[in-house]
């Protein structure tokens, strides 16, 4: 298996979800073993020069990476997660989107005071939910050691949104 092998099981759908967006489906790559084990030992070695505590999980497709990410290389793994889900004392962290606002939210002891988390998700858009769920891991004390991404889309600039963050991809359109 190879990342260039991993990159074209990627699906293309357009005009989901909305018309005008082209929607990369991972969910080929994830029903292939092979392929799924492939990129999360990539992942995996991707942050071996970097020096963390945590890993934190953008619901939901954040998950689907970061768990398995988290269990490989002996770290705990945090839920971000959407608004009204988690139980317990939290803070959350709310942004405008096109139509609406959107929240996200943790646990306020997801952290110890000084340890630092890289934040996973599926795909680096426009950089904003990843911006704010690094905003809310700093509101309860954390801090950001980076950022690891399964696709990146360079025409969306996210990676300028988050130009003060280690920013990690494993592939990019
Ligand atoms: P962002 O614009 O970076 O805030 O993107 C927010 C979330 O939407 C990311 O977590 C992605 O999972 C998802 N997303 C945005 N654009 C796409 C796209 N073209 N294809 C697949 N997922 C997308």
């Amino acid at each position: 298996m190879t990342i260039g092998e991993i990159k074209a099981l990627i699906r293309d759908v357009p005009d989901f979800p909305k018309p005008g967006i082209l929607f990369k489906d991972i969910t080929p790559v994830l029903q292939n073993a092979e392929a799924y084990r492939f990129l999360i030992d990539e992942m995996s070695s991707a942050l071996d020069s970097i020096e963390f505590n945590k890993i934190a999980g953008i619901e939901s497709r954040g998950f689907v990476f970061g768990a398995p990410i988290a269990y490989k290389l002996g770290k705990g793994f945090i839920m971000l997660r959407k608004k009204g889900k988690l139980p317990y004392i939290k803070e959350s962290e709310c942004y405008d989107l096109e139509y609406g606002v959107d929240c996200i939210e943790v646990h306020v002891d997801s952290v110890e005071p000084g340890e630092s988390v890289i934040i996973v998700d599926d795909v680096l858009a426009t950089g904003g939910t990843a911006l704010h769920a690094a905003k809310l891991i700093e509101k309860i004390g954390g801090k950001v050691a980076g950022f690891l991404f399964f696709v990146e889309l360079e025409f969306l600039n996210g990676r300028e949104k988050l130009k003060d963050y280690n920013v990690i991809s494993m592939v990019r359109f």
